[in-house]
């Protein structure tokens, strides 16, 4: 049997203590926000990649959004060097969940095992894909002690409301720098045979109209920002929605929907603030004279951000036009420019080599209509040679019910061993 084979056997071997770690991690509640068991996940890591040889980090993002001494965002950084000099693979996962929702007919934090299958919220999105990163490791590192270069897990937090407490954090103090890792792979949930080269980007505003108050009786003597901001709908029905919607990307993005400019509107209120739900009276008369709209507008990377905000405002000025006493407020909320990299990456190519050898087909690339922490690895770390690789289907992420298959995390945590062999141990 040849290295690659025995690397294929021995991750195989470890298939039991391969779901037993996605149990374990799954019975951990880092339900995020807040925010929870952070630390105790972190240790539980800690003490596992200790053992396995890795020197470890735990590293509190403080001052980051969402830290308190309530709520920590503890990360963990774990690097094992090999025996010659060499380049860096890192895997990074993130170890908050979502909210569990309703639905489940599984208990969603005890990790059950059925039909092949691990159930629990975070099971896909990504504790699987994280126990297979940490199984790929070890394996390799088994059969290859001699290696070059060195191999890095982080588990990092706050990946759901947008990584600040993570992996931002730690691309600010250096740990995504180019002159300390090389290669990274991020084992969200994109499908055993896919590498997701990156994201779209994405620009979320609040649109405000403004009237002025007056008696409901009277609306005549007012002026109405619900009105206002329905010609801001019509218009956007009439030509920017139309707009978007012709305006095709060469990124590989699925589902093949958002292979187009897209827009949400994410709320929009107007007028008196909605009661409690015990609350028995009637409404106030008044005309409303503020009426505000949250936008997401996600974007191609043929698209210039700054085009992207002036088209809104341009339809905001062309509302104007038409009507008398229009007046708005357009402001900012975030903010993400779309990432991909390169086909012929180093670590796309080899992460593409290790999908053919164990599916005996080629890799399908796939770019991600939303965003995850590539985005601060791109833009802060200045590291450009990142993908997406890891078990679980995507659509499964933030539902009832979620689970990640074994065969799936196993066939993943082989293409991940694979890989490092390809990087590390020639
Ligand atoms: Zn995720």
């Amino acid at each position: 049997m040849n290295l690659q084979e025995r690397l294929k056997a021995e991750v195989e071997a470890r298939r039991d203590d391969l779901v037993a770690l996605t149990q374990d991690l799954i019975r951990m509640p880092t339900l995020n926000p807040p925010g929870l068991n952070y630390r105790e996940i972190c240790d539980y890591l800690d003490r596992r990649l200790l053992h396995a040889g890795f020197q470890t980090e735990l590293i509190r993002a403080e001052g980051a959004i969402g830290d308190s001494d309530k709520y920590p965002r503890w990360n963990l950084v774990a690097r094992r060097e090999g025996v010659l000099a060499g380049e860096c693979v890192h895997f990074n996962s993130h170890i908050d969940v979502v909210d569990v929702g309703h639905g489940w007919t599984m208990p969603p934090f005890g990790g059950d095992v059925k039909d092949g299958k691990v159930y629990g919220r975070g099971a896909c999105d990504m504790k699987g894909g994280l126990a297979a990163s940490i199984i790929a490791a070890e394996a390799f590192i088994d059969i290859c002690p001699g290696y070059a270069g060195a191999i890095e897990i982080s588990a990092t937090a706050d990946e759901e409301s947008g990584g600040f407490g993570g992996v931002a954090y730690l691309a600010k103090k250096g740990y995504f720098s180019p002159d300390r890792v090389d290669h990274v792979i991020i084992p969200e949930p994109l499908n055993k045979d896919r590498i997701c080269l990156g994201h779209r980007g994405v620009w979320w505003a609040e649109i405000e109209t403004k009237g002025e108050i007056a008696h409901g009786s009277m609306p005549f003597l007012g002026d109405c920002a619900v009105r206002h901001m329905g010609a801001v709908m019509r218009e956007m029905e009439d030509k920017l929605f139309p707009a978007l919607a012709a305006r095709r990307t060469d990124m590989p993005v699925v589902p093949e929907g958002a292979r187009q400019s897209t827009l949400n509107i994410n709320s929009i209120h107007g007028g008196e603030a909605e009661q409690e739900l015990d609350y028995t009276g009637l409404p106030s008369p008044c005309v409303p004279d503020r009426c505000r709209m949250v936008i997401d507008r996600r974007f191609l990377i043929e698209e210039d951000i700054g085009e992207v905000e002036a088209e809104i405002r341009d339809m905001l000025e062309r509302v104007r036009m038409d009507r008398e006493s229009f007046d708005y407020d357009m402001r900012e909320l975030h903010r993400v420019l779309p990432s991909m990299t390169e086909r012929d990456a180093p670590v796309v190519v080899s992460v593409g080599q290790a999908i053919q050898k164990v599916f005996g087909r080629e890799a399908e690339y796939v770019v991600s209509p939303g965003t995850y922490d590539q985005k601060h690895i791109d833009r802060i770390g200045r590291l450009k040679n990142c993908i997406a690789y890891g078990p679980g289907i995507l659509d499964l992420a933030h539902k009832p019910d979620e689970y990640v298959g074994i065969d799936d995390m196993v066939q993943s945590a082989q293409v991940m061993a694979l890989t490092l062999y390809d990087l590390l141990g020639k």
